[in-house]
């Protein structure tokens, strides 16, 4: 284990801004990618890919619990289709904090806190919860300031923005008008 930090990251346009400002602060950290709640597997290929890249450019040591879950996260989520979110945070969030607990971590967080569009009480409420459970610290930060000059960064450096949040369902609330 290198850091005491594992950071939990939904995508690499969102791990920008909170990479910077955790390293501005002198926190070093791993980063983990579980995101099987991103659908179609191109769209999760796309998404992953640039992390893994943008993760080599930066210097940052990245876990890839790579799992395309399709199947999973319908089974997961239905029948309470409204609901879904607290089950898909839930679902990666407890991921991060068991690998975190389990390889000596003493803290987790996500780069979930900084979009605007996620249920942000939400996710602390089970970061928190998790944290309790596995006996480490949920690291909370309010990035939300941060996203619009994290997004802008990532447009200068061409790296690939996804157009909606990640399951199906969020897709069809995109395009669906
Ligand atoms: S809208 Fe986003 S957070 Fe909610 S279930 Fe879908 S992928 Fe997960």
């Amino acid at each position: 284990m290198a850091n005491d930090l594992l950071l939990h990251i939904c995508c690499a346009p969102c791990s920008i801004a909170c990479i910077d400002s955790l390293r501005a602060e002198g926190i070093e950290m791993d980063g983990f990618w579980f995101n099987p709640n991103i659908h179609p597997y191109t769209e999760y290929k796309a998404r992953k890919e640039t992390l893994i890249s943008y993760a080599q450019q930066i210097n940052l040591n990245l876990v890839l619990n790579d799992e395309y879950g399709l199947r999973p996260f319908v089974r997961k989520i239905y029948p309470d289709l409204e609901n879904r979110c607290e089950v898909c945070y839930r679902w990666r969030l407890e991921q991060a904090a068991q690998y975190a607990a389990e390889h000596g971590y003493s803290s987790y967080s996500t780069t979930l806190l900084i979009s605007p569009y996620q249920k942000h009480d939400q996710i602390i409420a089970v970061g928190q919860e998790l944290a309790r459970q596995y006996h480490i610290a949920f690291l909370y930060r309010d990035f939300r300031p941060l996203f619009r000059s994290g997004q802008n960064k990532a447009r200068q450096l061409g790296l690939y923005r996804q157009k909606y949040c990640g399951c199906i369902f969020s897709e069809e609330e995109r395009y669906l008008s």
